[in-house]
């Protein structure tokens, strides 16, 4: 039986705990929902103040050149590329998850109608984040190819020699359950597709490497593990074996090969500058930067290992505590376990499933400062779901005891029955 007096024992003991004072949380919460929306890193705000009225109020238009503005993206994409694997310059940070997938999703289906017209399908999983599966849809309609969706243990047997491309989310955003990237990237390759990751769940929360996978794409997402804040640019990256083939479908002039000539044909510009379409939003570029700023510091802390190793030891031995006090304290509840419980499969969340009342438990536990969130069911094989991230580079252990002890008043007490907790924001 794990008690609290381990709990505190642990934090004494981690390494990674002198990382909370980069973040300002607000007392007496516990934050469980970084996979999310991450938490404000201490020095956004001075940062952002700093752009504003230097560079923006005072600077003016001299700030492209002077503050670095214009090759923010590609700095940044620098500064997240060891935490996917990606080499230098081959990462831009720049617009959205969905439009990145956007960008990426139609380079693959215009290189795969060129090299292997009669592949006419893109596979995912029905259970993908749905922007993805959206922008598939549309695209799919667009092109003439058909989108087919399928579940995990039927991905090997989707993939024919009808298959364009497979179009996975790593780490699925309601179990939190995590695919072989290496071996899923090879089964697709046998089978003659190409192959993009959505990263969303993954950067920043596990360790990733896109390069040693021999992926083709991938995206994801600024605000979520990067604690870019809301809305955070995006990123995207592109193996390099596939550059200079890929074709910029928004190809505004950020992306052209010498925006500043005005010439009226579009040449893209070699290498990453190509994914970018228009101009670059610095304010949230430069909130971004504070986030991966962390990460840096991270790698810090244990020198012969990369920050992501360092941060995913952390990250399984918070999991796994939550998973064994919840069911040391919460038995008897009907709570099941979504996520699963093999390292090798599990990413940084915790996600607990409950036939009745998981949203108004979620509802009941914020009102006491532990904050998660809720994702609803659909259907008898994925029901409604209780949601619970994990961030080590700003939470302990103490902090996963105290969580699930809420969790154990909220259940015993029934506080969740009460018509507040019931009910529906917009957002859950
Ligand atoms: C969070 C998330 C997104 C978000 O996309 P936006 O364009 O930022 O709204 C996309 N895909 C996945 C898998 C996600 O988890």
């Amino acid at each position: 039986m794990t008690t609290l007096h381990d709990c505190l024992r642990l934090d004494a003991l981690d390494p990674l705990a002198p990382l909370r004072a980069h973040f300002s949380l607000p007392p007496g919460v516990i934050y469980l929902d970084g996979n999310s929306l991450g938490v404000l890193p201490a020095a956004t705000a001075a940062r952002v103040a700093q752009v504003v009225t230097q560079e923006w109020g005072t600077d003016l238009i001299k700030s492209w050149n002077s503050a670095g503005w214009f090759d923010l993206p590609q700095r940044l994409g620098n500064q997240i590329a060891p935490l996917i694997g990606a080499g230098q310059g081959e990462v831009v940070a720049t617009d959205s998850t969905s439009v990145n997938l956007f960008k990426v999703l139609t380079a693959a289906l215009n290189m795969a109608a060129a090299d292997a017209p009669q592949r006419k399908l893109v596979v995912s999983e029905r259970s993908n984040f749905p922007t993805d599966l959206y922008i598939a849809e549309s695209l799919c309609r667009q092109h003439g190819f058909t989108l087919q969706l399928v579940e995990p243990e039927e991905i090997a047997t989707a993939l024919t020699s009808q298959v364009a491309v497979l179009m996975l989310t790593h780490v699925n955003y309601r179990t939190g359950a995590m695919h072989d990237m290496p071996a899923v990237t090879q089964a697709a390759h046998e089978a003659g597709a190409l192959m993009l990751w959505d990263l969303a769940h993954s950067a920043g929360a596990v360790p990733v490497d896109l390069t040693a996978a021999k992926a083709d794409f991938a995206v994801g997402c600024g605000y979520k593990y990067l604690n870019g804040g809301p809305g955070a640019p995006a990123f995207v990256w592109v193996n390099t074996a596939h550059a200079e083939r890929f074709w910029q479908p928004l190809a505004g002039w950020w992306g052209h090969a010498t925006p500043f000539e005005f010439t009226p044909d579009y040449r893209p510009a070699p290498g990453v500058t190509r994914y970018l379409c228009g101009t670059q939003p610095m304010i949230s570029l430069a909130a971004l930067e504070c986030g991966l700023d962390v990460f840096d510091a991270a790698g810090r802390i244990v020198p012969n290992q990369s920050a992501m190793q360092t941060l995913r030891q952390k990250s399984l031995a918070l999991t796994d505590l939550f998973i064994e006090l919840v069911e040391q304290r919460c038995a008897g509840h009907g709570l099941g376990l979504a996520t699963p419980r093999e390292h090798a499969q599990r990413g940084s969340q915790v996600c607990l499933s409950k036939s009745e009342g998981a949203y108004a438990i979620v509802q009941a536990l914020i009102a006491r400062g532990v904050i998660g969130d809720y994702r609803a069911g659909n259907g008898a094989q994925h029901p409604d779901i209780l949601r619970f991230g994990f961030t080590p580079l700003y939470l302990g252990y103490e902090d996963v005891w105290n969580a699930v002890d809420q969790l154990q008043q909220v259940l015993e007490s029934e506080e969740w029955r009460r018509p507040e907790f019931n009910q529906k924001h917009a957002v859950t």
